[in-house]
């Protein structure tokens, strides 16, 4: 793999950049592969990636119907976090936040991360409550939460001049979560990609997966796609808010439901903002982005749907949101907005697990799942090379939901 440095840049500057390798390959499809992987976002290309890199398989094909990084890897808000409630959960989100923290050296790619703390406004005392709960959890695993006064909240925010003692909902307090980072999405999936690839993954775009097969004793053998049949050993299904639309077409089952997340961001302006600042009471989140524009994400759509685009109506939600506590804002020109599909499962804890047929494995249920990709990835991988859990996911596994045995989280930004 070439690599990228501050001489490289410089030496292929000298030839108008036409000496770089492609970042990745497009071989022609073979009919059979050991390990499929269904879906290009974060999750699969890190998926493939620490298969080969932790357990030597390459002969692996990941699967993208679309172009790679094309889902919602590339539509989140990038904020990257590790403050969850449950003992099951707050592990498996530090080691992601650790993998993050070296990983732009790692894959040898810039991945612009950038650690900027995020603060969530407190606005509730049942609210209070369940963050100081979660922030004793926290510390038992090494992350850090930590409460701060709303004087120190203006300090360090100072356009949050809404949420006085005199408005509908006063701010009583402030959490910080000092490991809480940014980081550019798209460069995950194409980091990710192009060091599998260098590993022996093979990338295959525009193949659209229409449905697993089975041979007669029941295994998994392989998928029907645009370009044919494909068949392997082993078949992970990683595309996020399509997972019941595939499993279906082997009769599997899973709990989980599919809803529309969206996000919007500002025109540019100086720096303003330089933490993720998250109001889980009202409903809204944002962040500043190195070019300027404030990243401003809201609630899910409360009713189930495939679609990618934003409802007005929880646009307006989160816009209202946001100026009750930034009055300020209120002259700033919106840019661009969009939506993603995600799954969530009842207990909103994402599935990382074998399944009732063998050979089939699932991710799924990422519905803040950027910043599970590095540890989503290297679990699975796990999971598939050893076909056992490793420790960080056993607690995420389809059993789970035969003993009512739920992980139940509300570590995420917005409520439901
Ligand atoms: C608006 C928004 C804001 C978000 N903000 C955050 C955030 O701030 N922090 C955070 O941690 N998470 C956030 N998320 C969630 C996060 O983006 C997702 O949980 C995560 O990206 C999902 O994993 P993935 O990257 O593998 O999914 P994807 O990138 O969606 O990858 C799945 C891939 O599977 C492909 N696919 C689907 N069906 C098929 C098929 N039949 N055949 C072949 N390929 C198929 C899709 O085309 C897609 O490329 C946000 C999501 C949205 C929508």
């Amino acid at each position: 793999m070439q690599r990228y440095s501050f001489f490289s840049l410089a030496r292929n500057a000298l030839s108008n950049h036409r000496g770089w390798q492609k970042a990745w390959r497009s071989p022609a499809l073979k009919n059979h592969y050991d390990v499929l992987i269904i879906g290009a976002g974060g999750h699969g290309l890190a998926t493939a990636y620490y298969l080969a890199k932790n357990h030597a398989i390459t002969n692996v094909a990941v699967i993208e119907k679309g172009w790679l990084g094309g889902g919602n890897v590339a539509r989140n808000t990038v904020t990257i976090r590790s403050n969850y409630m449950r003992d099951e959960s707050i592990p498996f989100y530090v080691k992601s936040v650790r993998l993050y923290e070296n990983l732009t050296r790692e894959l040898n790619y810039n991945l612009m991360y950038s650690n900027r703390s995020m603060i969530d406004i407190v606005q509730t005392f049942p609210r209070l409550r369940d963050i100081k709960r979660r922030m004793l959890t926290m510390d038992i695993y090494g992350s850090s939460y930590e409460q701060i006064s709303v004087d120190e909240i203006r300090r360090r925010i100072p356009s949050l001049t809404g949420g006085g003692p005199e408005s509908r909902l006063p701010i009583i307090a402030g959490m910080v979560h000092s490991n809480a980072a940014v980081c550019r999405h798209d460069a995950v999936a194409w980091g990710y990609a192009r060091s599998a690839d260098d590993r022996g993954v093979e990338i295959h775009q525009n193949t659209e997966v229409k449905s697993l097969t089975r041979s007669g004793d029941g295994r998994i053998s392989g998928v029907e796609t645009n370009r044919g049949p494909i068949s392997a050993n082993k078949v992970a299904v990683v595309v996020s808010g399509h997972t019941t639309t595939l499993t279906q077409t082997v009769d599997l089952k899973l709990p989980l439901k599919s809803f529309n997340l969206s996000a919007f961001v500002s025109e540019p302006v100086e720096p303003i903002i330089d933490v993720v600042v998250n109001c889980p009471d009202m409903g809204v989140y944002l962040s500043q982005s190195d070019k300027g524009e404030l990243v401003i994400g809201g609630a899910p759509d409360p009713g189930q749907s495939f679609r990618r685009d934003i409802k007005q109506s929880v646009y307006e939600d989160a816009v209202c949101a946001m100026l009750e506590l930034f009055p300020s804002f209120k002259t700033l020109k919106m840019l661009r907005q969009w939506g993603g599909t995600l799954d969530i499962a009842h207990d909103a804890t994402p599935i990382v697990s074998k399944t009732d047929i063998p050979g089939l494995y699932v991710s799924a249920g990422w519905w803040g799942g950027f910043k599970a990709i590095p540890a989503g990835g290297y679990t699975l991988a796990h999971l598939i090379a050893n076909n056992e859990p490793h420790k960080l996911i056993e607690p995420f596994g389809l059993h789970r939901f035969n003993h009512l045995d739920f992980v139940l989280e509300s570590g995420t930004t917005t409520a439901r």
